[in-house]
Parts: structure tokens; C-alpha cells; sequence
């Protein structure tokens, strides 16, 4: 079968050709002797923006290795088990390899009831990225009504959820990203109150102002750099900030440096990084929260569904020059 591999350590913004396809052979079958194991065909792939650290070596994050197939959340269909936790198939989501079909040993893979929903869903909003947006926006910042809200990054993966939830929890709630279409969606579709480019405003201090001219309650952080610099400014007294991510840092070789922690101590902000994994427990009843908000239409999710694994090298490289709308996902086989 046809795999996504790494072909070279990147170090600064990442390219199509620092990616591969490759081909190898793998038998359809958990080979005789391996336990616990299951052999599952790859239906959906999700690209992630962490999956830039794997890119390079690191001390804190261990790297993609070269010449196989890159690893990542998916939704898969099991074809093969010996482990009795998994049968011949089960369609579930989690960790699994690039390529038409991978070998797991020990998978760790939540399994799915089938439903009316879109299976390509556990890649997005009921799977990790669903995750981190409500561990981020509800167990970090406890939200209260009338809480001014701003989410950047906030048409993608995570952000047009925050966003939503922002609103269910009668929050004002502004985004920004990085094109009209963006805040075009922002508005008309995820109902954010208020929604602006944030590549269109020379002074970003001053663009917060206009929109919250009382102040930010909470920040859901996605960029970092100038964006938080900025927002340190313009956060009210007791403000939340939950760190989930600072991709415009994740293509430096040196991170920029961050001018305005001092507002932190008077105005005795919250800044609190996590990681949606910690969260997992509580999937159970995230899953019943949001199920309920998707079926009567009430949240709405977009995605971005790049077909064929060929493509999933630039979708995943496109991640960091704002190429999605909406969630990007990479669909290798339908069923
Ligand atoms: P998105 O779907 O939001 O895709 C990434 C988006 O980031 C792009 O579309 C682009 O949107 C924006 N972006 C890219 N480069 C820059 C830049 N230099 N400056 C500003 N914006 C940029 O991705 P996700 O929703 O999956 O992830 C959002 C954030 O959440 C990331 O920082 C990610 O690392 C983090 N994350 C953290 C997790 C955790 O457990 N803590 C788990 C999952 C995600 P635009 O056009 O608006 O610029």
C-alpha cells in the first residue's frame, strides 16, 4: 500500500518535498504469532499542526522516523485482531500510521458506534480537536455569561468550536484569521459576534481595542507571538488565557521573544498551557454534550477534505500558510 514518510529533518517552514509517497507491501493480516494486534485499513487521516514538532529533532517531542510512514490520529476500519479488545470490523478512532493500512501493536484506539453522524467527524469535532477545544474553553477558563471571548485561529480545527461554545455559554465572542472567507465564516456561520483579518491590521493592539474596548475575559490562544503580545494589553482583571497552541512559533528556529508578561501581575491573569490528551477521560461526556448540539444543527462543523493520500503531504504543509477552511482531513478510503 501507498505511505506518507518523511524524507529529510526540517528546520524552518516545512515543503511539500520534505514529504514522500512511498510503497510497501504488507499483508492484510496480523502476522501468525503477534499478540495483540489488530491490521486496520486507514479510512480518514487528520493533519495537526503538532505534527510539525515530529518534523524535526527535539528534546521534547520524539521525532517522525525517516523513510516510514508518519503516525497521527485517523479513523480507522479493523480487518485483522488478536487483541481481544478489538474485532474484525470495528470502526474506531486514534493513532495510526499514514498509509492504506497499518500494523498496530497495542493500539490504543477509541472504538465508534456507528451513527448518522459523518464518520470523518472523529478526526474534527468528536474526536481530539473537539477535545481540546472543550477541555481548553470549559475546564480552563470556566466561562461565565456575558465573559468577553477572543479565540485567534478561530476558523480552523479547534477555533470555530471554541468559538460556538463561547456563544452556547452567552459570551461575546470575537474571532480573527487570515482571509475574508475566514471572517466571512466566522461570522455567517459560526455566529461569532464580531470577526476581523488579522493580516489586514498593521496594529493589532489597536484592532483588540476597537473590538473590546471593555477588555478580554478570556483568550483561547492558538497563535502566540504578536498576537498574545498584543492581547497581554487588553486582558480585564482575572482574565483566563488557555495556551492550546502558538503555531506562528512552530517554523522558528528561534521563537520570538513575548514583551508584555508584566500585565500579568496587576491584572493577576490565568495563562495556563494543556494538552487535550490530560482531557480524555472526560470524552464520554463530551460526546453526550455534543451530540445532541450537532443533531438539531445548533453547532455546526466545516471541514476541508483534501481526497487521496497523494494530497495528504500539501494538506499537511498547508496547515501553516492558512490553505484550509475548516478542519483539514485527508480521505484515504470511504468504507
Ligand atoms: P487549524 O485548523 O486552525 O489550522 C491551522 C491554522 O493556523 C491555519 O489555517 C492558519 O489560519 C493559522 N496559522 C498558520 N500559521 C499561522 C501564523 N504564522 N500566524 C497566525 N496564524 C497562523 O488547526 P487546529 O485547529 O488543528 O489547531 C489550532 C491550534 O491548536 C494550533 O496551535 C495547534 O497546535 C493547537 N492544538 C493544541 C492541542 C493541545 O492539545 N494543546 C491539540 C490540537 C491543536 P489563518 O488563515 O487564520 O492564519
Amino acid at each position: 500500500g501507498k505511505q506518507v514518510a518523511l524524507k529529510k529533518y526540517v528546520t524552518g517552514s516545512p515543503k511539500e518535498s520534505d514529504l514522500q509517497i512511498i510503497t510497501s507491501s504488507i499483508k492484510l493480516k496480523v502476522p501468525e504469532g503477534t499478540k495483540d494486534a489488530v491490521l486496520v485499513k486507514n479510512l480518514y487521516l487528520s493533519c495537526d499542526p503538532y505534527m510539525r514538532w515530529k518534523m524535526s529533532k527535539s528534546d521534547s517531542f520524539p521525532a517522525f522516523e525517516l523513510g516510514k510512514a508518519i503516525t497521527g490520529n485517523g479513523v480507522v476500519k479493523v480487518l485483522d485482531s488478536t487483541h481481544p479488545n478489538y474485532q474484525k470490523g470495528d470502526l474506531a478512532w486514534g493513532i495510526t500510521g499514514w498509509e492504506e493500512y497499518s500494523l498496530i501493536v497495542s493500539p490504543v484506539l477509541i472504538k465508534l458506534d456507528k451513527s448518522d453522524l459523518p464518520l470523518s467527524y472523529y478526526t474534527g469535532i468528536l474526536g481530539m480537536p473537539g477535545m481540546t477545544a472543550y477541555a481548553g474553553f470549559y475546564e480552563l477558563c470556566s466561562p461565565k455569561k456575558g465573559e468577553y471571548v477572543y479565540v485567534s485561529a478561530a476558523s480552523g480545527a479547534v477555533g470555530q468550536l471554541v468559538g460556538q461554545f463561547a456563544k452556547i455559554s452567552g459570551c461575546y465572542v470575537v474571532g480573527s484569521a487570515g482571509s475574508k472567507d475566514k471572517v466571512d465564516l466566522l461570522k455567517n456561520k459560526f455566529r461569532f459576534d464580531e470577526a476581523f483579518n488579522y493580516k489586514e491590521e498593521p496594529d493589532l493592539n489597536a484592532a483588540l481595542k476597537r473590538y473590546f474596548p471593555e477588555g478580554i475575559d478570556i483568550y483561547y490562544e492558538n497563535v502566540g507571538g504578536k498576537m498574545l503580545d498584543a492581547v497581554l494589553l487588553n486582558m480585564r482583571v482575572r482574565g483566563r488565557i488557555a495556551v492550546c497552541g502558538m503555531i506562528s512559533q512552530y517554523n522558528l528556529e528561534k521563537p520570538e521573544g513575548v514583551h508584555n508578561l508584566t500585565s500579568t501581575i496587576g491584572k493577576r491573569l490565568r495563562m495556563e498551557g494543556f494538552l487535550a490528551g490530560d482531557f480524555y477521560h472526560l470524552y464520554p461526556k463530551f460526546v453526550e454534550m455534543i451530540t445532541p448540539h450537532l443533531k438539531e444543527g445548533k453547532i455546526v462543523y466545516v471541514e476541508d477534505v483534501a481526497e487521496g493520500l497523494e494530497n495528504g503531504p500539501a494538506s499537511l504543509i498547508g496547515l501553516f500558510s492558512g490553505q484550509n477552511i475548516g478542519k483539514k482531513l485527508v480521505a484515504v478510503a470511504r468504507d
